[in-house]
């Protein structure tokens, strides 16, 4: 017996030695495998799964408020720095907002959950009201802000988490306390994120057993329409919005700018994180973009906190693929409130693998989409992970480069240098 405790034992850590995302994907395979052998009988692992997204739900509103409010503080030693502060500010929400608009068309587009006629637990009111736009923009300022954290109101909790942010940047020395227990809870939010996350693999076994076990390989080619929707939705805003912007806003010839920041691409991709590609991010940018240094300290920092357009236009595409897939029609409302909730929200995800996807969770409850579907693209979220990211990155240094050249801090000759170097080459 001793034999087999100590082959089991081997087994776990060695299981506990692989990658997390790498186990979610293993969980997910088997969880396929499983449905399509037991059939209509793996409803029975389904428990697993609600299990999971009930742990995910529980994060939803504490870490919203308490990372939010953190991500507009953590701009309160810059705030001296006001003008480059707000250009940064308003650049990365404005460029936010374009990338998951780019994200709803092309989900739209591309159609990537038709077809797959799922249903969930939660009854989702087939017939809503919709409110209407005055409606939907007055009540996202809470009259109770207690009872919208109570109800989970995940936009009235945005709105009341910035204002509050705001305030206590605005009172200086006396929001200190009070900032630095929402940093202290937020760093805990995070941690509680890291342990629900482990229990991945599982969840997404039971979700996917029994979403295979219903659909049988039916719902192969969504996965991988969703997989082709976010990555030419990637590609999209990459080549073709910031390559615009740095044309015809910042007057600079993108190749070159592409070209100087492609390690930094290269380390965002292979690690998933923004915020570990920071060090490569800041180095392109000095050394082959030319920027001062005295911008890039600042404004690339900030963006890494607070600017995530893959993570906001992959949240657009996997919405849509679950209204799709779950035969939710949504109204036109509903999108303004995606657009606004995931721009928002993107102020409040940590540049760190994964998050991405706890934030989608946000996305889904605003709308009254089933969570069900954060499960279901929770084994193929490293793929579309490793995509966004390098989108978060470019976006960041898009708008580094743009505001150190409003400011008159790019030195042009170094930005331009290494065409002349290659074509003497
Ligand atoms: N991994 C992304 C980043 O670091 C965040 C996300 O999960 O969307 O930028």
């Amino acid at each position: 017996r001793q034999q087999t405790s100590s082959w089991l034992g081997r087994a776990w850590s060695g299981w506990m030695s692989v990658p997390l995302w790498l186990q979610i994907l293993i969980g997910m395979l088997l969880g396929i495998c499983a449905g399509l052998g037991l059939g209509e009988q793996a409803v029975l692992l389904k428990p697993i799964g609600t299990l999971f997204v009930n742990t995910i739900k529980m994060l939803i509103v504490p870490l919203v408020f308490c990372s939010l409010i953190v991500g507009v503080t953590s701009m309160q030693d810059t705030a001296k720095m006001g003008r480059i502060g707000f250009k940064s500010f308003a650049f990365y929400l404005g460029t936010t907002s374009i990338a998951i608009t780019l994200g709803l068309a092309v989900g739209h587009i591309m159609q990537p959950g038709a077809g797959l006629a799922m249903t969930s637990a939660e009854s989702h009111n087939a017939v809503k009201e919709v409110p209407s736009i005055m409606e939907t923009l007055i009540n996202i300022v809470p009259t109770n802000p207690i009872a919208a954290l109570a109800s989970g109101q995940i936009l009235q909790v945005i709105v009341f988490a910035v204002a509050l942010g705001i305030a206590l940047v605005l009172i200086g020395d006396h929001g200190k306390p009070a900032i630095k227990v929402f940093e202290s809870l937020a760093e805990a939010m995070y941690k509680l994120t890291d342990m629900v996350m482990k229990l991945a693999p599982y969840g997404v076994f039971g979700l996917m057993a029994w979403v295979a076990g219903e659909y049988g390989m039916d719902m192969l080619m969504p996965l991988i329409k969703v997989i082709l929707a976010v990555y030419i939705g990637c590609a999209l805003h990459i080549i073709g919005f910031y390559s615009l912007v740095l044309t015809f806003v910042a007057k600079l010839n993108p190749m070159q700018f592409f070209k100087g920041i492609s390690n930094a691409l290269a380390v965002a991709y292979t690690t998933s994180s923004s915020a570990g590609t920071l060090p490569a991010s800041m180095k392109c940018a000095s050394e082959s973009l030319g920027i001062n240094k005295k911008i890039s300290s600042f404004v690339l920092p900030l963006g890494t906190t607070i600017n995530m357009d893959g993570t906001a236009l992959y949240q657009g595409v996997t919405a849509l693929f679950v209204a799709q897939a779950f035969g939710i029609d949504l109204t036109w409302v509903d999108y303004i409130t995606i657009i606004l909730t995931a721009t928002l929200a993107s102020i409040g995800t940590a540049g760190v693998p994964g998050a991405g996807l706890v934030m989608l969770t946000l996305v889904l409850t605003t709308v009254g989409l089933p969570l069900e579907g954060v499960a279901i693209i929770a084994g193929i979220d490293r793929i579309l992970d490793m995509a966004r990211t390098v989108v978060n990155v470019s976006g960041d240094l898009v708008a580094t480069t743009v505001i150190a050249k409003s400011e008159d801090e790019l030195d042009l000759e170094h930005y331009n240098a290494d065409a002349e170097q290659s074509q003497i080459l």
